[in-house]
């Protein structure tokens, strides 16, 4: 039995009794064994409580009682997501030895369903980084080439499984978390609608942009748990009342017809050669599955990084001003600081990322700075959004390379911000917008690195969305992963 099967499939060869659980968990637990020391996707891994919850699942199977949509799922969490039972760090210091007391909701609702999580996976600091490398843990590594970077910050989620760690995982994506890993490691990775998934007990970072987000291998299997996660829920206001739609039904019902939108700011210069003409490519594609391919121009987006950051840090400076290690945090023992000195001690354990983003935020929300940095961020935003809503009035979807340039080598623009910044130009405006957008596998390049195309469509139009990244997905055939 490979690792490498599609969740409906297994799911539904395990409810069938034609699968154990145990021998699945058991053989993923091997893989995750062989190949950690070269990825290190994982912060945390319980294979114990994974094997037995693997046993008890196979055991409510053969007694022929009631088991969830996802029963014997093995899956992977971003570790800014809160778990009962596993510690969630952040992959900050500051948070090491932390198990939450509660379980954030699109937790609780995959164990409902019996989904297994066989541990926590490594992210940027706090969610702050594109590229994994800002984790307190060390970075994570690519498993398409271990010397680059996997992309982030969701990274141990691209990365787990992408090598087959896991069969799918939870991100979360403030400007690009889900969909930069899933480009970077070759898999799908969505970032919902802003308020169709619940943000209870995910770590805030950005709270008026950020999405917890799923990421699998296949498109169906972003369907089946955007199925499971999607929905209003009582202990997060922002989640919109409305029903969401069945996302696994009429999947396969092709983009015949549909307009699509190339996002000329987002494919045009500081694009790297190959991911150009695999551009060229996903739109001859489309064209030739049906599609009308049109291009769109979206100019506020030149002004988006700078409305992004200044957001993202405003909100980050306030939502991190709670980290002072007097209801959670480490043990000084009983070293007698007095007031200053403890809390720049305490306050020193933030790596430089979080460092700096607390002190942009703090700077752009300051007397005297606020109208010109912090409300122009604003008005930018709007400024998207406002094309946006023009934008879907001429087409039903829009797309671009997910990602402007091919993996990069850990180490390579650590130590440039400003460079790393620019690189989300592609995915933010999804998260100011507050839209869905899909990044799919589309090609590999000529080192060996993978490439993906993002898909953005209409606030809730997440349905449309998976329907054209399957069409995309099924039309391609690409390598498997060569770890
Ligand atoms: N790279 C972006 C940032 O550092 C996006 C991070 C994210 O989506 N969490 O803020």
């Amino acid at each position: 039995m490979s690792l490498d099967i599609s969740a409906t499939e297994y799911l539904s060869l395990v409810r069938e009794g034609g699968l154990s659980v145990e021998e699945f968990v058991a053989k993923t637990l091997e893989r995750i064994a062989k190949v950690e020391d070269r990825l290190h996707a994982f912060i945390t891994i319980d294979s114990q409580k994974s094997a037995e919850r693997a046993r008890a699942i196979d055991k409510k199977i053969k007694a022929g009682e009631r088991t969830g949509v996802l029963a014997g799922m093995p899956v992977s969490v971003k570790d800014n997501i809160c778990s009962t039972g596993m510690r969630t760090t952040c992959a900050s210091k500051m948070l090491e030895g932390f198990v939450p007391p509660y379980d954030a909701t699109v937790v609780s609702r995959l164990k409902a369903e019996d989904a297994i999580i066989l541990g926590k996976v490594n992210l940027d600091e706090f969610a702050m980084g594109s590229t994994t490398e800002f984790s307190c843990f060390g970075p994570s590594r690519n498993p398409w080439n271990t010397d680059y970077v996997p992309g982030g910050s969701s990274g141990g989620s691209g990365v787990s499984v992408s090598a087959l760690e896991c069969m799918a995982s939870l991100g979360s994506d403030t400007g690009g978390s889900v969909r930069s890993p899933a480009s970077f490691c070759s898999v799908v990775g969505l970032k919902p609608t802003y308020g169709l998934v619940s943000r209870y007990g995910l770590v805030s970072y950005s709270n008026s942009i950020e999405q917890v987000g799923p990421v699998a291998r296949r498109v169906e299997d972003i369907a089946l748990l955007m199925n499971v996660i999607a929905g209003h829920d009582p202990h997060d206001d922002t989640t919109a009342k409305r029903k969401p739609d069945d996302y696994v039904q009429d999947l396969d019902a092709g983009i015949k017809g549909k307009r699509i939108g190339l996002v000329k700011q987002m494919a045009g210069e500081g694009l790297e050669k190959e991911v150009s003409s695999a551009t060229e490519a996903a739109l001859a594609r489309l064209q030739d599955l049906g599609a009308e391919c049109v291009t769109v121009s979206l100019d506020a987006i030149e002004h988006s990084v700078a409305a992004y950051y200044t957001i993202a840090s405003a909100e980050a400076s306030s939502n991190l001003a709670r980290y002072d290690n007097l209801r959670y945090g480490f043990d000084f023992g009983n070293e007698g600081y007095e007031f200053k000195a403890y809390v720049s001690k305490v306050r020193g354990n933030f790596g430089p990322e979080v460092t700096r983003r607390m002190l942009l935020g703090a700077f752009v929300l300051s007397a005297g700075y606020y109208g010109k940095y912090y409300l122009k961020a604003q008005q930018v935003r709007a400024m998207i959004k406002s094309q946006i809503d023009d934008a879907f009035k001429t087409v039903d979807l829009l797309v671009s390379p997910t990602m402007p340039i091919l993996p990069y080598k850990i180490g390579e623009k650590i130590d440039d911000p400003l460079k790393l910044y620019l690189l989300d130009i592609n995915t933010i405006t999804a998260n100011l917008a507050g839209i869905p957008a899909i990044s799919v596998p589309f090609a590999i390049s000529s080192a060996g690195l993978p490439i993906g195309m993002q898909l953005l469509a209409n606030s809730f139009e997440e349905k449309a969305l998976l329907q054209a990244a399957f069409s995309l997905q099924q039309s391609t055939r690409l390598p498997g992963v060569p770890i």
